[in-house]
């Protein structure tokens, strides 16, 4: 058979992949035995199965493949161990992924498109327009490739769509690597980040088993995320609120609000108190991302100083609103999405890929935040902290301009 007419064994559901081997491979237990080496050792040639015989090995590979992307580049580890890895598609598109060491934890980063059609003025993906779904075996090789390189125990990964792409713009080929993906990790340690795409969330929310889900709320009215956002005028704001309030939350999770922080922007404490409001009646928490920049941005588009952060944030803590602050792993290594895949094309951007430190009091009461943080949150992990979101802030700290450029269009 020609290889390209060959099935990537690993895009097909668990389902479809027990009933295709099911009528190609017998005894039965053989299939599970194939599958275990799929889904739970993550092989990418059948000549890793050493318990199946050769010859049905060899019969297989005539028939079928169970490819991976192939790695083109990784960055050294930045100060907190976090690697980027640009991987190469059968098509020679190219994709990047983020290997994350936290702590006990270990976190992937996934992308789910070679590119993004949605757009946001504020994002590197979104600068390269738009790019073809990823297969199942593309997302699940990202995730693979990077266990298997660093020997992480299963059992200790957590797993994030946050990479390049809308995940829920390619639903069918993300709910079939969940279903792949839950094989070894469990739904409550995978995260879906979406921009808001309401019919997408809606089918997430009838799904029996469901990731964490994030959303990048970015803007605390309906005027600025049209503005940074403009999927925000196929998907109304209140719309997507109305539709995050019905989310069926499972016990021990939140939504996260996710919150790039863009200085003079969106990040004053009357933002902060609309923000606040907006996401009333939400099982969620506020996850702020002080902005990556980046050349290719918008020239006003900068990262707020600490000082203001400190404020938003306090603001946030004031009207009861939990709040985690991220703060960017990616900096050191230069391991934004976007970015290194941009060094071969003219167009690149930087990126995110920040790391959570949680906040649940103000911050002028950092005893009390810690003793109120379990013991395995990322911010009790010293290495993790980033202890100058947690200085008390004096009210002696002026507040910064608002950029000139606010609410007006670039
Ligand atoms: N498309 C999905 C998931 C990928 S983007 C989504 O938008 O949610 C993952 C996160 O990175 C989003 O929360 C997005 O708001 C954030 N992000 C994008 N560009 C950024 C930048 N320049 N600085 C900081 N965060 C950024
Ligand atoms: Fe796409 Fe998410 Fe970037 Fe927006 S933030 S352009 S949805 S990847």
């Amino acid at each position: 058979m020609n290889p390209s007419e060959r099935i990537n064994l690993h895009d097909l559901a668990p389902l479809t992949l027990d009933a295709t081997l099911r009528d190609f491979v017998s005894p039965p237990f053989r299939a599970k035995q194939i599958e275990e080496w799929m889904h739970v050792r993550g092989a990418s040639s059948f000549e890793q199965m050493t318990n199946v015989p050769k010859e049905l090995r060899a019969q297989l590979a005539e028939r079928f493949t169970i490819d991976f992307p192939r790695v083109v580049e990784v960055t050294p580890p930045a100060p907190d161990g976090s690697r980027k890895y640009l991987f190469a598609l059968a098509d020679q598109q190219r994709i990047e992924s983020v290997y994350m060491p936290m702590g006990d934890r270990t976190s992937v980063c996934l992308s789910s498109q070679a590119g993004c059609a949605v757009g946001c003025t504020f994002c590197v993906t979104g600068f390269f327009g738009a790019g073809r779904n990823l297969t199942p075996g593309e997302m699940v090789g990202q995730f693979f490739t990077i266990v298997h390189e660093h020997q992480v125990p299963l059992e200790l990964m957590n797993v994030v769509f946050m990479g390049m792409g809308e995940p829920l713009l390619n639903y069918e080929n993300v709910v079939t690597t969940l279903d792949i993906l839950y094989r070894t990790v469990a739904p409550k340690r995978i995260t879906l980040s979406t921009s808001g795409i309401i019919p997408g969330i809606e089918d997430l929310a009838r799904l029996p088993r469901r990731p964490n889900l994030a959303v990048s709320i970015n803007a605390p009215d309906r005027e600025r995320r049209e503005e940074i956002m403009p999927i925000t005028k196929k998907y109304p704001l209140d719309e997507l609120m109305a539709v995050l309030r019905r989310f069926p939350v499972e016990k021990g999770r939140d939504i996260t609000m996710e919150y790039v922080l863009i200085a003079g922007y969106n990040d004053s404490p009357q933002d902060a108190a609309a923000l606040a409001k907006l996401i009333r009646g939400v099982h969620a928490k506020v996850n702020a991302i002080p902005l990556n920049e980046d050349a290719n941005l918008p020239k006003w588009m900068k990262r707020p100083s600490d000082a203001a952060i400190d404020r938003f944030v306090d603001a946030l803590v004031s009207h009861d609103v939990r709040v985690t602050v991220r703060r960017s792993k990616g900096r050191d290594i230069a391991a934004a999405c976007g970015q290194l895949r941009g060094k071969s094309e003219p167009r690149s951007r930087a990126s995110r890929h920040p790391e959570p430190v949680e906040r649940r009091t103000p911050s002028s009461a950092t005893a009390r935040r810690r003793a109120a943080t379990p013991p395995d949150h990322p911010s009790r992990q010293p290495e993790l902290a980033d202890r100058r979101v947690y200085r008390p802030v004096g009210s002696e700290l002026a507040r910064e301009k608002r950029h000139p450029f606010h609410g007006k269009r670039r």
